[in-house]
């Protein structure tokens, strides 16, 4: 194998962020970070003017959803082909708040990541566990089929990337031990590898769940981990940079 993964880290500033937060991003792309992948997934209607406000950074702007189909009636939602349209370059799928608040299974997820390939856009298809899946004890087992199941057909290391967010450290404050996520992030390795040989070996495995300025180094030195998610500490530049500049 002789892929060699450049690290990501990926920002989700969720429902979160007005026009005057775009002060944020402004500060992120003066910093211009080259050192690693950098995405910012700002809300929808931030979205044109983030690319716009990006302009020629090494930072790229995603979207945190996107619908499976590439037009037509389905009110509030935003197809793959607009986000590509304004600009954007990736869409999040399947983050947890989304299987959680709007009962997105694997299945459609699948199809939301496929759309987003159809487009040229990078799917960033989040998968994991909830605490009492984990205190069961066959997280691994449950979140490599919930990967293998939310896979959009097509991928490659060019147009997937896969975040494993613990859903009980999103927000919390609380992460997994290092053995936890290096043990989960193999068990995902070998998974794509049997899968998909070269191009699994190359797609990216993010963590996700409380990763802060304080604590990305550690993470990201674990093998396998090809870099972060991250919500909260996301939305102000200079915790975002300073998790960027751990990677
Ligand atoms: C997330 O929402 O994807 C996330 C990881 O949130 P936080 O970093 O706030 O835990």
């Amino acid at each position: 194998m002789t892929t060699t993964r450049r690290k990501l880290v990926a920002g989700n500033w969720k429902m979160n962020g007005l026009t005057a937060s775009m002060a944020e991003l402004v500060e992120m792309c003066d910093a211009n970070p080259t050192n690693c992948d950098v995405i910012v997934c700002p809300p929808f209607p931030l979205l044109g003017r983030f690319v716009g406000s990006a302009g020629n950074s090494h930072i790229e702007i995603g979207a945190q959803d996107c619908h499976t189909a590439e037009s037509g009636a389905h009110t509030g939602d935003v197809s793959a082909a607009l986000i590509k349209d304004v600009g954007a370059t990736a869409v999040i799928v399947g983050h947890s708040e989304r299987r959680t608040d709007h009962g997105e299974q694997s299945g459609l997820i699948k199809a939301k990541a496929e759309a987003a390939l159809a487009n040229g856009l990078t799917a960033i298809v989040c998968i994991g566990e909830t605490e009492a899946e984990r205190d069961a004890g066959n997280a691994e087992a449950l979140v490599t089929a919930q990967m293998r199941a939310s896979l959009p057909a097509g991928a490659t290391a060019a147009n997937t990337v896969v975040a494993y967010e613990p859903v009980w450290a999103i927000g919390t404050g609380r992460t997994p031990t290092t053995e936890q996520i290096a043990s989960m992030h193999a068990a995902l390795r070998t998974a794509l590898k049997a899968d998909l040989g070269e191009e699994g070996h190359g797609i990216r495995i993010l963590y996700g769940g409380s990763v802060k300025p304080g604590n990305a180094a550690e993470i990201f030195a674990i093998p396998d981990v090809d870099g972060g998610l991250i919500g909260g500490a996301s939305l102000k530049a200079t915790d975002f940079l300073g998790i960027v500049s751990a990677a």
